[in-house]
């Protein structure tokens, strides 16, 4: 089937023709609007907060109506579907009423992917979504595919796709995301880790978060893959209680196995098809453990999309990380400065202390999210010389870690933090802001205060 044809079909047989409402006029939002309008909706954006300049300046240009800092019922409840926007939770009063009103509430993926062939690779999970999203995206790239990055990074999957198809995506997908999915599907699906995350979004029930991390691979056939971390508790146990169609391709720090990705002497080994893939994890330019596993899932995806073993090899060499991930800043006298500010969970902090291999300063703090601290105490014991707290409560840090480790020192700012750490630390020590929290207390976001840091650190 032609494109046109395929696009016709979705829109009347699918969807229906007629009035598409999209709830917040952000990114996801705007994306899809313009999509919409392109591909013959009556289009309505609402959204309950202000709708930023950059944004507004595209819906007029497109001349696509929209309402700012309400939502008029009236006008959303005639909707013949609904994109939401993955920042409004499902149980707003609004929402609620579409969904008893019988009306479809999807997510923009699934609006877009209607109207695209090309191949997707879906990437989900707590932590690794961002950087193993953008290293599949940096191997498929380096290989000469023509190949876009969308879902929660960059431009948004829509407008991409209304501004002409690439014949590869690579989407890193939010639950939310997920949530809002009906017959979206990846060939190849990569689901990194499942740790407790966005609770206060499902109930607080981990099974509930469990499962729309496994929505990935719902629409999944025979034919896709679902790469995934065999270590994962959590994702084990769903697995052995639910089916999928795909085809399983795991990955393993821990044992070795018969058919995807271990580790073995220090090597990555991959064994899904003849030709064995091999590589020393001291060739990889990123570090950690944590990213010997994000490598292992992008390299099985790239490997699916046959892209050749020294390609890859080559691109994985060359593949500096993501910013505010476990970032390396600088070294002032002597000591190194690491930016790890989106660690905002348990995990990704366990990981970041995990791969310190001298003894370190650690920046902690900020707005919990309910975090169990206890999983960090070994390392902090092993590694950890002086805690400096970055954030306006930090109760649960000094209870947790106050008998472990010797000074434990408050601050409220991320300039007067690294003034902290610069007096604590010494010569091949090393200095780590990996908060465990989110970032609103102090900051704007994650980056505010990862850019705040790094200011701090050159300004030593
Ligand atoms: P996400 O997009 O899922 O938030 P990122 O790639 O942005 O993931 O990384 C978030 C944090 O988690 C960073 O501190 C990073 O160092 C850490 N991290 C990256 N990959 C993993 C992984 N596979 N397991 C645990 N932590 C990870």
């Amino acid at each position: 089937m032609k494109h046109q044809e395929i696009n016709k079909q979705a829109v009347t047989s699918s969807f229906g023709a007629g009035k598409l409402v999209v709830l917040g006029g952000g990114e996801s939002g705007v994306g899809a609007a313009v999509l919409g309008k392109q591909k013959g909706y009556e289009v309505f954006v609402s959204d309950a907060g202000e709708i930023a300049r950059k944004y507004k300046e595209v819906l007029l240009k497109h001349e696509i109506l929209f309402e700012e800092n309400k939502h008029t019922e009236s006008k959303v409840l005639v909707a013949d579907l609904v994109m939401k926007s993955p920042g409004i939770p499902e149980t707003v009063p609004l929402v609620l009423k579409l969904k008893a009103e019988g009306i479809s509430v999807i997510s923009e993926i699934e609006f877009a992917a209607k109207y695209t062939e090309a191949t997707i690779v879906g990437i989900t999970g707590s932590n690794g979504k961002t950087t193993t999203t953008m290293l599949v995206h940096h191997i498929l790239k380096d290989a000469g595919l023509k190949v876009g990055i969308a879902g929660n990074i960059g431009i948004s999957f829509a407008k991409q796709i209304a501004q002409g198809a690439q014949e590869n995506y690579v989407l890193e997908l939010s639950s939310f995301q997920l949530d809002g999915i009906e017959n979206f599907n990846s060939h190849i699906a990569i689901l990194t880790n499942i740790t407790p995350d966005h609770l206060d979004r499902y109930d607080y029930d981990f099974e509930k978060y469990i499962a729309s991390k496994f929505r990935i691979t719902k629409n999944q056939k025979a034919s896709d893959y679902l790469i995934y971390d065999a270590d994962d508790e959590a994702i084990n146990t769903w697995l052995k209680a639910h089916q999928t169609k795909a085809q399983l391709l795991p990955f393993s720090l821990k044992k070795e196995l018969a058919y995807g990705a271990f580790l073995k002497d220090n090597n990555i080994i991959i064994n899904i098809n003849k030709d064995t893939f091999k590589m020393p994890i001291s060739t990889l330019a990123v570090k950690g453990n944590h990213n010997v596993k994000n490598t292992m899932a992008a390299t099985m995806a790239a490997q699916l999309l046959q892209i050749r073993k020294e390609t890859i090899k080559e691109s994985l060499a060359n593949f500096e990380g993501v910013e505010h991930r476990l970032e390396n800043v600088a070294k002032v006298k002597g000591v190194e400065y690491i930016n790890d500010s989106k660690a905002t969970n348990v995990n990704a902090t366990f990981y970041a202390l995990e791969c310190m291999d001298r003894q370190t300063v650690w920046i902690v703090g900020g707005v919990d999210k309910g975090n169990d601290y206890s999983d960090l105490l070994p390392l902090v014991r092993e590694k950890v010389k002086a805690i400096v707290c970055l954030g306006l409560d930090n109760q649960k840090i000094k209870d947790m870690f106050g008998s472990v480790v010797d000074i434990v020192v408050e601050t409220a700012g991320a300039e007067e933090a690294v003034k902290v750490a610069h007096k604590l630390s010494e010569n091949g020590d090393a200095v780590l802001l990996s908060p465990a929290c989110a970032s609103f207390d102090l900051f704007e976001n994650y980056e505010d205060r990862g850019r705040q840091f790094k200011g701090a650190v050159r300004n030593l």
